[in-house]
C-alpha cells in the first residue's frame, strides 16, 4: 500500500531547504530537452552570468555541480588537494566538520583548529595555525548553519594569502542572503547550494574558482580521484566545446535559472536589507518572551537563527506540534547543541514578516500547551512594533 501524501504544503523555516517560488516550480516542470542541445548550452551561460552576479566574480570558472551542497564541498576539495597536501580546516561546527572529513577522505594532510560552536575565529587564530604549519588550502565556513555564527572573512583572506594559500569557503548558508563578495575578499574556491537562500529545490551547487585554483587544478601531479566532480572536464562541457561529461539535471537548471533571476530582479543588496530586517523582527519577538541566541553576540546570521530551547520545554515536543498544528517547519540542534537549540531559517522566499508573526504566534501557543511561564503576545507586539520602527 503507498501513502505517501501528494499535496504537501509546509512553512519551511528550517536552514534549508527553504520554501520555492510558483515562478520557480512552473520553470521546474517545462518539458525536458537534451544535454546538448543548443537551447540548454544557452541557459547554461545564462546560469553562469546570474551566478557571477550572485557571487560578485568575474570568475571564469563559475558553474553548479550536480548535488546538493555538500557536493560542492567534496569538488572544491578533490580539485585542490592532492594526496598528502596540507590543509587547514577551521572547525567551529558540523559543516566544518564536514569539510574536514571530506579532506581527509581526498587524501589531505589535515590540520585543524577549533573554537567553541556559536564563536567564530579570531585571525590571529588563523595566522599562528599557518604559521605553525603552512598549508596549500585554508578551508573556514562563513555561515555556520549549525550554531548561527557568521565568519568575517576579509581579514581571514589576507593573512591566508599572505602565508600562500588558497582561500575555500563555504558559502552554501549565506549566499544570497547576506554579502558574499569573491571578488573583493579574494576568496579562491566557493561553493554553495541551491536551496538556501536561493530559493531553488535541492539538487545543485554553485561553484566558482578563482584564477589561482584553477592553476593549482591545471598543474596537479595526479589525477582528480572523483570522476563525477572533475572540474577539468565539468568545465569542458560548460565551456564552449560542450563535451559530454555526464547528462546534466535539466529541469534543476531551468529552477534554478529562473530563481537566479528573483534573485537579480530582486538585487543582492535588497536581499541582504530583506534578511537582516527579518532577523531583527524575530529577534525582538523571540527576546520579549525570553529565548537567548547561542550564537556570539555580533555574529548571528540573519538567515539562521539559532536560539536555546527554554529549561522546562521539550524540543521535539515543540518542533512536532509546529509541524503538525501550523505545518511549520524549524530545526532541532545538531551535534554539539543536539537537543538544546532550535535553528529557525528565514531563507529566501521563507524570509518574510508574515513567516516571522506566523511563527512567533504558533510558538506561543506551543509554549503555553507546555505550561511555560511568559507574558501571553508578548512576541506579537515585540515583533509588530519593531518592524513598524523599521519601515
Ligand atoms: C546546508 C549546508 C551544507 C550542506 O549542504 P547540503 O545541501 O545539505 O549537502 C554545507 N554547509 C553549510 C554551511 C550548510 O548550511
Amino acid at each position: 500500500m503507498i501513502k505517501s501524501p501528494t499535496n504537501l504544503k509546509r512553512v519551511l523555516m528550517a536552514p534549508g531547504p527553504s520554501d520555492v517560488e510558483p515562478r520557480v516550480l512552473e520553470a521546474l516542470s517545462r518539458p525536458t530537452v537534451g544535454h546538448l542541445d543548443p537551447a540548454f548550452m544557452q541557459i547554461l551561460h545564462d546560469i553562469r552570468e546570474l551566478l557571477q552576479y550572485t557571487f560578485q566574480t568575474r570568475n571564469e570558472l563559475t558553474l553548479t555541480m550536480s548535488g546538493s551542497g555538500s557536493a560542492g564541498m567534496e569538488a572544491c576539495v578533490v580539485n585542490l588537494i592532492e594526496p598528502g597536501d596540507p590543509m587547514l580546516v577551521c572547525v567551529n561546527g558540523v559543516f566544518s566538520r564536514r569539510m574536514a572529513d571530506v579532506a581527509q577522505r581526498c587524501g589531505a594532510d589535515v590540520s585543524i583548529i577549533e573554537v567553541e560552536w556559536g564563536k567564530v575565529f579570531l585571525p590571529e587564530q588563523i595566522e599562528s595555525a599557518l604559521e605553525k604549519k603552512p598549508a596549500k588550502v585554508v578551508g573556514v565556513v562563513h555561515a555556520e548553519t549549525s550554531t548561527g555564527a557568521g565568519q568575517p572573512i576579509e581579514e581571514i583572506s589576507r593573512i591566508v594569502h599572505e602565508h600562500g594559500a588558497l582561500l575555500l569557503v563555504d558559502a552554501v548558508a549565506s549566499l544570497a542572503g547576506m554579502n558574499v563578495d569573491v571578488d573583493g575578499w579574494q576568496i579562491d574556491a566557493c561553493y554553495s547550494g541551491s536551496q538556501k537562500c536561493i530559493s531553488c529545490p535541492p539538487g545543485l551547487a554553485p561553484v566558482t574558482f578563482s584564477d589561482a585554483a584553477i592553476e593549482v587544478v591545471e598543474n596537479r601531479k595526479t589525477k582528480i580521484q572523483s570522476f563525477y566532480l572533475d572540474l577539468s572536464v565539468i568545465r569542458e562541457y560548460w565551456g564552449t566545446q560542450h563535451r559530454y561529461h555526464h547528462t546534466a539535471p535539466i529541469n534543476m537548471s531551468y529552477a534554478l535559472l529562473e530563481a537566479l533571476r528573483v534573485v537579480k530582479e530582486e538585487g543582492l543588496e535588497n536581499r541582504w536589507a530583506r534578511h537582516l530586517a527579518n532577523h531583527k523582527i524575530l529577534r525582538a519577538g523571540l527576546t520579549a518572551i525570553g529565548i537567548d541566541y547561542i550564537t556570539q553576540p555580533g555574529y548571528e546570521l540573519p538567515m539562521v537563527n539559532a536560539v536555546a530551547v527554554p529549561a522546562g520545554i521539550d524540543d521535539a515536543a515543540v518542533r512536532s506540534q509546529l509541524l503538525s498544528e501550523f505545518n511549520i517547519e524549524i530545526a532541532g540542534g545538531l551535534g554539539d547543541f543536539k537537543g538544546k537549540a532550535w535553528r529557525i531559517g528565514l531563507m529566501g522566499f521563507s524570509s518574510t514578516l508574515s513567516n516571522v508573526m506566523l511563527f512567533l504566534s504558533a510558538l506561543e501557543k506551543c509554549l503555553a500547551d507546555q505550561g511555560a511561564k511568559f507574558e501571553r503576545g508578548a512576541s506579537i507586539a515585540a515583533a509588530a512594533h519593531t518592524a513598524s520602527q523599521m519601515a
